[in-house]
């Protein structure tokens, strides 16, 4: 058994609730932390603060944003007529990567997932809706994952946005079936928007 001051202890049990993040690491992560400097330290816990106090979710598009709208919705240069719907912000960051995209976007905050009891309700599909019957929108992208709840959304999505007459089109060729967009590298994605079709 090992025994650290309280402090240390409550430390290494912060970091191990990271995703991804054991015990061992929890352990490196807190003593890293305590043989650097005090301002270091003082600027990771600003840093949590600020991300947390300043960050929400845009009012538009829900992705995640310190101004509101956020910086893309914000933008007057973009494709009016496009939306491409993700799962989560993470899925933005990785489609501007590409630098192919030129719409705006649509951030669901999760997927449709019966077995952890995640229904249309939970995702803000609702809000979607909302912005499709202003009426600019020529074609809704859909670029959730291509595991099962991802598939099952973009279903239920293109049921509901084909009637209004937009066109609904989803990334194929090159995606790993099973694979989260966030992983997927540039190439990939970019000729995954070209080689969408239509649904
Ligand atoms: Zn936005």
């Amino acid at each position: 058994m090992i025994y650290y001051a309280d402090a240390v202890a409550k430390l290494i049990e912060e970091f191990a609730k990271f995703p991804g993040i054991g015990p061992k690491t929890a352990q490196r992560l807190a003593f890293h932390v305590l043989k650097g400097s005090k301002e270091d330290a003082l600027a990771l816990a600003k840093a949590l603060i600020d991300a947390k106090e300043k960050v929400g979710h845009c009012s538009v598009c829900f992705n995640l944003t310190d101004i509101n709208p956020c910086r893309i919705c914000s933008n007057p240069n973009r494709d009016a007529g496009l939306i491409c719907v993700v799962e989560d912000p993470r899925d933005v960051v990785a489609l501007e990567r590409t630098r192919e995209y030129k719409g705006y976007y649509h951030v669901l905050n999760g997927a449709l997932s019966p077995m952890e009891g995640i229904g249309p309700e939970q995702l803000k599909i609702k809000e979607l809706l909302q912005r499709l019957q202003k009426g600019n929108v020529k074609e809704v992208i859909l670029a959730t994952n291509s595991n099962v709840e991802g598939e099952a959304t973009a279903m239920y999505l293109a049921k509901l946005i084909k009637p209004l007459g937009i066109r609904v089109t989803r990334l194929a060729q090159g995606l790993p079936v099973g694979g989260d967009i966030e992983y997927a590298d540039e190439v990939t994605l970019s000729r995954a928007f070209a080689g969408r079709r239509d649904m």
